[in-house]
């Protein structure tokens, strides 16, 4: 039979485990949920890393801990502390099903420690549930997410095609699954984070620093960067008019009803269609600022226009009056806090401007 990428790795199994382990203990960053482990820090963490960076959920990791410091914790909070600890991490539904998964923890008579059980909590995916319970329980199961599909794509040189990173990560499972070290599970499925976070870069790898680099078919062939064979997301582009209007010192914000999707709870400044505003009418000159930011595979354009309303229009109860000395305490959403933030402080600027006399 001849020699495959794969089974050349498969041959090698014991010595690609070993060096890649030898790697991560030496090389490891001192995170915070590796220094001190424990099954909540464990669960916290990954919930928090799912589609944000390392160096972004640091500062929240550690706020996250004093303010819960267990499930006991958690599970008795009110979601709106739940959601205040969360905000600008994004993602708001990772927050919820967190707060859902600690009260359904408490609840069991035991700590469940298999894949299984893991994932019929909520926000618990298999890739979280093979995190937490090789981490945590030294569990036998591969976490697959993107770093690790790029490495084993450019180990194989696999020319898949693949529609997306879910549909990539369940082909290369069971390759994943057959190279997981039967001895540490947890810190092998660590390793292959670390070396996709820090080593195997989307562009330029450090292959001369890669424990790996002895097996791998695409640094060999000089095409590393042509793996893994993923379909282009297409970006749609949108875009939002919202509105800043002003009244007795506060300031109009919508809340999400508690059965919204993505932002339940949570504030934004409201849109031109929440206050039924014809965008067509607004003035130019009125425009507070104008932000770009991308969700997913959408890239929005957001104009905050100043706008005052007619005494006699009757907002819905979803609108509600914040004033700004309690805008610190309420939960809202990431880039809202930074462009109330930022227009707080061009009007401030404007005022000092107009008060202060030219030279
Ligand atoms: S040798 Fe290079 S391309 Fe291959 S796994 Fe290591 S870093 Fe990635």
């Amino acid at each position: 039979m001849p020699t495959t990428p794969e089974s050349h790795l498969l041959k090698h199994r014991a010595e690609l485990q070993s060096g890649l382990l030898r790697w991560y203990r030496r090389n490891r960053r001192p995170l915070p949920w590796r220094l001190d482990p424990s099954v909540y820090r464990t669960v916290v963490s990954e919930f928090m890393l799912q589609q944000t960076q390392v160096k972004t959920v640091l500062p929240y990791f550690e706020r996250w801990q004093a303010k819960f410091p267990d499930f006991e914790s958690l599970a008795s909070a009110c979601e709106d502390d739940v959601l205040k600890q969360w905000e600008g991490l994004g993602y708001y539904s990772r927050a919820r099903n967190l707060h859902r998964l600690a009260k359904a923890i408490v609840a069991k008579p035991v700590l469940p420690d298999a894949a299984k059980d893991w994932r019929e909590l909520p926000g618990v995916g298999p890739y979280t549930a093979a995190a937490i319970t090789s981490i945590a329980f030294g569990k036998l199961e591969a976490c697959v997410d993107g770093n690790v599909v790029r490495i084993l794509a450019r180990l194989t040189a696999d020319a898949t095609h693949h529609g997306d990173g879910a549909a990539a990560a369940k082909y290369f499972t069971p390759l994943a699954s057959l190279l997981l070290s039967p001895s540490s599970p947890g810190d092998h499925n660590q390793a292959m984070m670390e070396l996709g976070a820090t080593v195997c870069h989307r562009r330029d790898p450090l292959c001369r620093c890669c424990p790996l680099a002895q097996w791998c078919a695409a640094t060999k062939s000089g095409s590393t960067e042509d793996f893994p064979k993923l379909q282009p997301k297409e970006i749609e582009h949108r875009s939002v008019t919202r509105a800043w209007v002003v009244k007795d010192g506060a300031l109009l914000l919508h809340r999400s009803s508690p059965r919204a999707r993505r932002l339940a709870n949570l504030h934004e400044l409201p849109t031109a269609t929440h206050l039924e505003i014809d965008e067509q009418s607004l003035d130019a000159r009125d425009l507070l600022a104008r932000r770009k930011r991308g969700i997913t595979r959408y890239l929005i354009t957001e104009s905050i226009y100043r706008i005052s309303l007619s005494e006699q229009l009757r907002l819905g109860d979803s609108l509600v009056w914040i004033s700004f000395g309690d805008l610190q305490s309420i939960a809202l959403s990431g880039p809202h806090r930074r462009w109330i933030t930022e227009i707080l402080a061009m009007q401030a600027a404007d005022k000092r401007n107009k008060i202060l006399p030219s030279k």
